[in-house]
């Protein structure tokens, strides 16, 4: 073989979680492996999860799985099942990082550190053997067909393998490296990249409370519920008066918009075309009583005023309905008592708690995003072993390919197991080609 000082059976692009893991996984099943990444460290990105403590996985996948993983759920069964939550937590353990859970199934490291999880793998790598080439990007990737064998260029030189697993990550947060090269390499072998766009992200409002929507106010400029904190809101995204999506759970006010679970469930969802965005088409509504229909809160609020006249309404709102005084002021701005409080601002405070309408600015940017939505479609990858149906011998995994999963350790047990399926089937490819 000429023109590489070296062929390893497996080049993995990428050293995030899911190169990693798959590096890791191939070396182990006995394939000389190099890792090529972009960067000067591997797991730049692994560094900022869970706010620097990691949450590496979630233990109630199986129950939520259709609902976490979107529309291409079905496509991740095979490798979650090969390489599951609990698998992650042993493998983890076995090199020397215990985690433990906390609420909602979310599994942590002990040591409360994203770089504790990324030094375990980046010495693991090492133990099995493998290379790991950082500051080396990647350019091109061909297939030499006359010798079966994959051609990586790199700024530092040519290296060949048998086996190629592509895990160049999404399109976001591109200082941590991930910036999209994955789906220039995928179009260069024929695979189709479906649409990108941001998902958990906050969403950014130019208006906020209803029925001030239609009267163009900016909330900002007298009452701002930033900072405020909501267990349980259901919010509805609609484009064009139509429901794109919903979601319900804690809700974050900040300074540009919402944040929290239960909006950045939706951000996957915002349409892309700035024109909606310009003529207000595209709205939040919020419901502050998930729990309760509209008649049973006008039941409640009647009994409430016709018991207290003389009480200040925002203080009655706050009693009946354990709203916190912010969002009292949200959904009634003047100050009254209740006997003066006429029907028709009545009917105004129940639309206000019950649909709130906030009108979104514009759809958030890739770049702040924690996840990208899309990628490499996956109708053109076997999802066993996630090699290409386009070309044999190139394998993917991780967020390069189009899945996507809701906050709470899902993307990363994404990257775990479809890492190993990818690893384990490189190595047998490989294996395969030198018989
Ligand atoms: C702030 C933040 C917090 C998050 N917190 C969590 C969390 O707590 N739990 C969770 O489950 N998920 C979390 N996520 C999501 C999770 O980090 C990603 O889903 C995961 O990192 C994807 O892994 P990956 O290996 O596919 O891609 P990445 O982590 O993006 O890794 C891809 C790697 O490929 C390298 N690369 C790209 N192009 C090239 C090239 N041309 N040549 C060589 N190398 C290249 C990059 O430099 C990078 O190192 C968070 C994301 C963000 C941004």
């Amino acid at each position: 073989m000429t023109g590489y000082e070296k062929i390893f059976d497996v080049i993995v692009i990428g050293a995030g979680p899911a190169g990693l893991m798959a590096a890791i996984t191939a070396s182990r099943e006995g394939a000389s492996v190099l890792v090529l990444e972009k960067k000067e460290e591997a797991g730049r990105k692994l560094l900022l999860t869970g706010h620097g403590r990691c949450n590496i996985t979630n233990l109630l996948i199986p129950v939520n799985f259709r609902e976490t993983f979107h529309e291409n759920a079905r496509f991740l069964t095979s490798a979650f099942s090969l390489f599951s939550p609990e698998d992650t937590r042993t493998f983890f353990s076995e090199i020397g990082v215990p985690t433990h859970e906390e609420e909602d199934g979310r599994v942590f490291p002990d040591a409360q550190k994203a770089r504790v999880v990324r030094d375990a793998l980046v010495k693991e790598l090492a133990t099995c053997g493998a290379e790991l080439l950082t500051e080396t990007p990647v350019t091109s990737v061909r297939k030499k067909n006359s010798e079966n064998v994959w051609e990586v260029e790199t700024t530092k030189g040519a290296f060949g393998a048998s086996a190629l697993i592509l895990a160049t990550g999404g399109a976001t947060f591109p200082d941590t490296g991930s910036e999209g090269d994955g789906y220039k390499f995928a179009k260069m072998m024929k695979h189709t990249v479906t649409p990108l766009a941001p998902a958990l992200a906050p969403i950014l409002l130019s208006t906020c409370t209803e029925n001030t929507a239609d009267r163009g106010e900016d909330c900002g400029a007298e009452f701002s519920p930033a900072g405020i904190t909501l267990p349980d809101v259901s919010v509805m995204l609609l484009v064009e008066g139509k429901k794109a999506a919903e979601a319900r759970g804690e809700l974050l006010f900040t300074h540009q918009g919402v944040s929290g679970p239960s909006a950045m469930k939706l951000t996957r969802k915002l349409p892309e075309d700035p024109e909606l965005y310009k003529t207000g088409a595209v709205t939040l509504r919020l419901d502050f009583l998930p729990d309760m229909r509209r008649e049973q809160a006008e039941e409640l609020l009647l009994a409430a005023m016709q018991a207290n006249p003389n009480r200040h309404m925002k203080r009655l709102l706050c009693e009946t309905f354990h709203l916190m005084e912010k969002i009292s002021t949200m959904v009634l701005p003047e100050d009254l008592v209740a006997n003066a409080v006429t029907k028709e601002v009545r009917k105004k405070i129940l639309s206000n708690l019950k649909e709130s309408v906030m009108t979104v600015e514009k759809r958030t940017p890739m770049a702040v995003a924690y996840v990208t939505c899309g990628g490499v479609n996956v109708k053109e990858i076997a999802p066993k072993t996630m090699m290409s149906k386009v070309v044999p011998g190139l394998f993917f995994c991780g967020e390069v390919m189009d899945v996507d999963g809701a906050s709470g350790g899902y993307n990363l047990q994404c990257a775990w197991s479809t890492g190993f399926a990818a690893g384990k089937a490189a190595a047998a490819f490989s294996r395969e080609e030198a018989r």
